[in-house]
């Protein structure tokens, strides 16, 4: 019916798409639409209109800033009630800020000083923003939140819509330069249908919501935001293109198709196995008992990650062993039915803050003292966590794996060992530096099993930050180097005889596990609700043309070139 519509709309009659824009597939699927432009900033005439606001005084114009934060905190607060788990935390802390004593006396003293209500708002929010950037990690990504607010706020004193998300009135593709969470939560998938952006890379919030509302979506999609609100195209989230002038007729049949496929993946159930019978162990990545227990109803074989970190984010000081018992207990008892739990030790630094752990004032933390290293200084950190787990497997009786992040020798990673087989628990290690997977072999002599963290291994082989949103090419899991040390670690596991998974985003893609599969990883943790998806590809190719999708993508020129030959031998 869309698709019918935009013929008698935009008079589209080609049988090939004329204009073909791409960017980075992240989340697979077909979708057809009219653009939906996101809305950025503030009418620049409606401010120049408003002006100083005509006020008689700076305590009339502080009044007005208070009914504007007040008014943009409810909205917030609306949307959290609305939603759960992370986007309610992350749209409550929102609300927060736009109520924030902070903000509100910075803003007072530019209105005492005589500027209007604009500038002062534009005035205050930017000091914020540099304390903010100055913080860096989770901080420094507040950032957006506060600019989000910014123009919420001046929204509303100059009397215009609030930016963000239209509400579409047919189904349409959600088309912006990067998608803030207020922008994202609460959207309709039946209204937007997939998501494409100009910035942001493969582990940004914008992929990351898609994948949890089941919509197709490309990132890194240069020269996306010049297409005309209302422009047809088609997105196609495993190929990364975003077709203007295509058939509707075919663009219909394909969408259809997408349509059969995902509800056919829906159904799959496990256990996961390639079409001629080889065993891949699917496991989820969690972060909590909530999430733990979540996960452990989806067809899985257990945890392959559990971030710890995680749990205490907004903890000052080291909760104790006793504490920390309790909290892997919870992750640890959905999985005491014969299934396993890997735990990694605590991730503290970088782009995951702990108030307790952290090292402060690093030049530069994602190459600072992060995940294994905090125990160089503070070896009580780990001993204590290490008695917690042991003591939390002890009480469920869950089968517990342990591993440590950023292990960069092998000298750490015999350590690490032993200090968890004198617990009685098996021990592991995460590549995560390339260093570790080019002695792969060597890591394998000490520890059990091997685990491929490809977020940080192609941050750090890349030398692309992961949350740089302008290097989402860099910073991309088939980079062909990135493959090959994948490659080397997995060859390393064959030969020794131990598991080695891969537990970053890179498991979450179908195309990608059959040439992990093919270079004989032998399991794949990600976001419970990408097992399906996951599980079904395996299900449908031979460990033949596993073989050959590994051969295929590391031999390519480049990243698209690597997904194209997978899809071709897939006959996608
Ligand atoms: C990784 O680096 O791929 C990984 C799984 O760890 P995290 O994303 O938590 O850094
Ligand atoms: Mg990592």
């Amino acid at each position: 019916m869309l698709l019918v519509n935009n013929v008698v709309i935009y008079g589209v009659s080609m049988t090939t798409a004329e204009h073909v824009l791409s960017g980075t597939p992240v989340v697979p699927g077909v979708a057809a639409g009219p653009v939906l432009h996101v809305r950025g900033e503030v009418s620049p005439d409606a401010i120049a209109r408003y002006g100083d606001g005509d006020f008689a005084d700076a305590e009339a114009a502080l009044a007005a800033y208070d009914d504007a934060a007040a008014a943009v905190a409810e909205t917030f607060s609306t949307k959290a009630a609305a939603a759960q788990g992370a986007a309610a935390e992350v749209l409550t802390a929102s609300a927060g800020l736009a109520r924030d004593k902070g903000l509100r006396s910075g803003v007072a003293k530019k209105l005492q000083a005589g500027q209007g209500p604009v500038a002062a708002v534009q005035g205050a929010v930017e000091q914020f923003v540099t304390i903010f950037t100055n913080m860096g990690g989770l901080m420094a990504e507040r950032v957006t939140d506060l600019r989000d607010i910014e123009r919420r706020v001046v929204a509303h004193l100059v009397g215009e819509p609030a930016p963000g998300v239209p509400t579409p009135t047919e189904p349409s593709i959600l088309v912006a330069e990067d998608l803030a969470p207020s922008d994202t939560s609460g959207l309709d998938p039946e209204l937007v249908t997939a998501l494409v952006t100009e910035r942001g890379g493969a582990t940004s919030h914008t992929a990351i919501i898609a994948r949890q509302l089941g919509i197709p979506c490309v990132v890194g999609a240069a020269g996306v935001m010049e297409l005309a609100s209302g422009t047809f195209v088609v997105v196609d989230g495993e190929t990364g293109s975003i077709e203007q002038g295509a058939d509707p007729e075919e663009a219909r049949a394909r969408v259809e198709e997408s349509r059969r496929l995902r509800e056919e993946l829906a159904h799959w159930s496990g256990p996961a196995a390639t079409a001629d019978g080889l065993p891949v162990k699917l496991l989820a990545n969690v972060a909590d008992g909530p999430s733990s227990a979540s996960a452990g109803t989806e067809p899985v074989q257990g945890v392959g990650l559990f971030r710890t970190e995680l749990c205490f984010l907004n903890r000052k000081d080291e909760p104790s062993v006793e504490e920390q018992t309790d909290i892997y207990a919870s992750v640890l008892s959905p999985y005491s039915d014969g299934r396993y739990v890997v735990v990694r030790t605590l991730d503290a630094g970088s782009d995951k803050p702990i108030a307790f752990a952290t090292q402060e004032g690093e030049e530069n933390p994602a190459l600072g003292v992060r995940g294994l290293r905090l125990s160089f200084g503070n070896p009580g950190l780990m001993d204590r966590q290490l008695d917690a787990v042991a003591a939390a497997a002890e009480r469920t009786g869950t089968e517990t794996w342990v591993m440590a992040p950023m292990v960069a020798t092998v000298a750490e990673a015999a350590d690490f060992a032993a200090k968890v087989h004198a617990r009685g628990l098996k021990a592991g290690v995460m590549v995560e530096i390339p260093s570790a997977a080019l002695l792969a072999h060597r890591m394998l002599e000490v520890v059990d099993f091997l685990s491929i963290g490809t977020n940080d291994l192609t941050q750090y082989a890349m030398a692309a930050d992961r949350m740089a949103t302008d290097l989402a090419h860099l910073t991309d899991p088939w980079q062909p180097a990135v493959l090959q040390l994948i490659a080397i670690t997995a060859h390393a596991g064959t030969e020794a005889g131990k598991p080695v998974g891969v537990c970053g985003e890179a498991a979450a893609d179908p195309l990608l596990a059959t040439a992990l599969i093919g270079m004989g990883i032998s399991s794949l943790s990600m976001a419970a609700r990408a097992v399906r998806p996951v599980g079904a590809q395996l299900g449908r190719v031979t460990l033949e043309t596993c073989e050959a999708a590994a051969e295929a993508a590391l031999g390519a020129a480049d990243p698209m070139a690597g997904r194209a030959a997978v899809r071709e031998l897939l006959g996608h």
